[in-house]
């Protein structure tokens, strides 16, 4: 194992070296107040130059990216995100702006953010966005929030309920529970889409809404989705429109043409930021004019000559997060937006579908595909061998690895056992999709002639197995130096 940077220290060893400052200056003891000042020195380690670049570069290299290879992460859409995007975030008249600057002072920011919420409602088929949401999942209490204070607002307060299918992203039902929801599920029907018997019995005077994602975990495009709309809007309910995976339709169809009334969608995923790892996200939240007045504080506003900020919106929820959102993701989104024009995000759309329909081909004849259709931008295959050759499907994941390929999204959706759940993304070249059906075809023989050997992988990557559950239940997260501790 690599030293961790802190064995590596040597007192007064240090990383720069450059000549004595020969103005005078301030130090910290005149610009912080004494209450603010450390006691003591920081315990941070004391490293060559060479250490630090060295340590950072390997910790890089340990990591897998979409700039170092395939990630055919299922519902996470990892796909390239073009460096022009970081130029332009980059920027120093967006880096380096102030968010308690006046409007006046902010104009181009403030410009962003209103053609961002036009463009996001034209590419949905909404009338307005909201930009604040830090996530998909912020997104969705938002959008809750807004479908509760709408019904509250016109006094029909006995709607406590959102209907979710089972094939559901977990965050739904975790969203709706949150806003104060009672969660009632309905059934898959054999087609994958929403069960429309299970769906009538299940809406009532008590339908709040229903949340859906459309195409589904199963990368299926529900066929009945006019019907389904109709169903909870006879019922008094609102459509909910989890866009998380919105790859799938961008250019091609509109949330807001199948009849939803709310709208996420994960600019993170969608619009080409780099995420995963616990990196920034943004989940704007859309809705249909009779909504907007609850929409989350600020919006942005233009009367023709100036930009500005409105706060000024009474039946507005309030405010979810700090300040205008995360205005480093909705300006690579921006600039994504801008460099892909509509017939770009078009071809995202079909080329995303297309690549995953291809996989899905040259791989269905090796595993199960327990939903046998034309897919939209992922595919969910079933390792049903497991019962002859004792390998799981965590094992042909954990397999890839060595290969140098980021390992599909396993065991989700919950209602296809052994799943294996595969999104390959528009950015990906035919090469890149030949060689993982090539790998994932030859780790499925291997389970067959030596399954302990697929058992038993990863056998080149940097750590073999680890304990998952310990890691989750007791994190080590900060440094503990094992010689000196009590
Ligand atoms: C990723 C995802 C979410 C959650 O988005 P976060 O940004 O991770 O909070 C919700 N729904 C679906 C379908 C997703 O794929």
């Amino acid at each position: 194992m690599a030293k961790l940077i802190f064995e590596m220290s040597k007192p007064g060893r240090t990383a720069y070296s450059l000549p004595r400052c020969d103005v005078e200056t301030c130090g910290s003891d005149v610009l912080i107040p004494e209450k603010y000042r450390r006691k003591k020195d920081a315990e941070l380690p004391e490293v060559s130059e060479t250490d630090v670049i060295r340590h950072f570069t390997e910790l890089s290299r340990m990591n897998h990216g979409v700039d170092t290879g395939f990630y055919p992460l299922g519902s996470c859409t990892m796909k390239y995100n073009p460096k022009v995007n970081e130029d332009i975030a980059g920027m120093d008249g967006f880096r380096a702006v102030h968010p308690l600057q006046d409007d006046e002072t902010a104009q181009g920011c403030i410009r962003i953010l209103y053609e961002m919420d036009r463009m996001l409602s034209e590419i949905t088929g909404m009338d307005r966005f909201s930009l604040q949401p830090a996530a998909g999942a912020h997104g969705e209490l938002a959008g809750l929030l807004v479908i509760r204070a709408y019904h509250a607002h016109r006094g029909d307060t006995g709607r406590n309920k959102i209907i979710v299918p089972d094939s559901a992203h977990g965050t739904n039902p975790a969203s709706a529970a949150m806003a104060g929801f009672e969660i009632i599920e309905v059934k898959s029907d054999e087609r994958g889409g929403v069960d429309l018997e299970e769906l009538k019995a299940a809406v009532g005077p008590d339908t709040a809404g229903l949340m859906l994602t459309n195409p589904n975990t199963l990368g299926l495009f529900d066929e009945n989705i006019k019907e389904i709309a109709d169903i909870v809007h006879d019922a008094g309910g609102l459509l909910y429109y989890d866009g998380a995976n919105a790859n799938a339709i961008i250019g091609v169809c509109r949330p807001g043409d199948m009849g939803f009334d709310v709208v996420h969608l994960n600019l993170h995923k969608t619009f080409s930021t780099p995420h995963g790892g616990g990196g920034p996200g943004s989940g704007p939240v859309g809705v249909k004019k009779e909504l907007e007045p609850f929409l989350p504080v600020p919006l942005a506003e233009y009367d023709g000559k100036q930009y500005r900020l409105d706060y000024d919106r009474p039946l507005s929820i309030g405010r979810v997060r700090s300040f205008y959102g995360n205005f480093g993701v909705i300006l690579r989104a921006y600039a994504y937006i801008r460099t892909m024009g509509p017939d770009g995000l078009r071809k995202v759309a079909e080329n995303a579908v297309l690549n995953a329909n291809y996989l899905m081909h040259r791989l269905k004849g090796h595993f199960d595909l327990p939903y046998d259709r034309t897919c939209m931008h992922e595919f969910v295959l079933s390792y049903g061998r497991h019962k002859e050759t004792g390998v799981r499907t965590l094992d042909i994941a954990k397999m890839l690895l060595d290969y140098g390929f980021h390992p599909p999204t396993v065991y989700f959706p919950l209602i296809v056992s052994e799943a294996l759940m595969i999104e390959p993304t528009e950015t990906e070249s035919l090469e890149t999709l030949d060689l993982f059906a090539d790998t994932l075809i030859s780790i499925a023989d291997e389970a067959e002639r030596d399954p302990e050997k697929v058992r038993t992988a990863p056998h080149r990557a940097y750590t073999s197995r680890l304990d998952e559950v310990r890691a989750a239940r007791n994190p080590v997260l900060v440094y503990v130096d094992e010689d000196t501790a009590e």
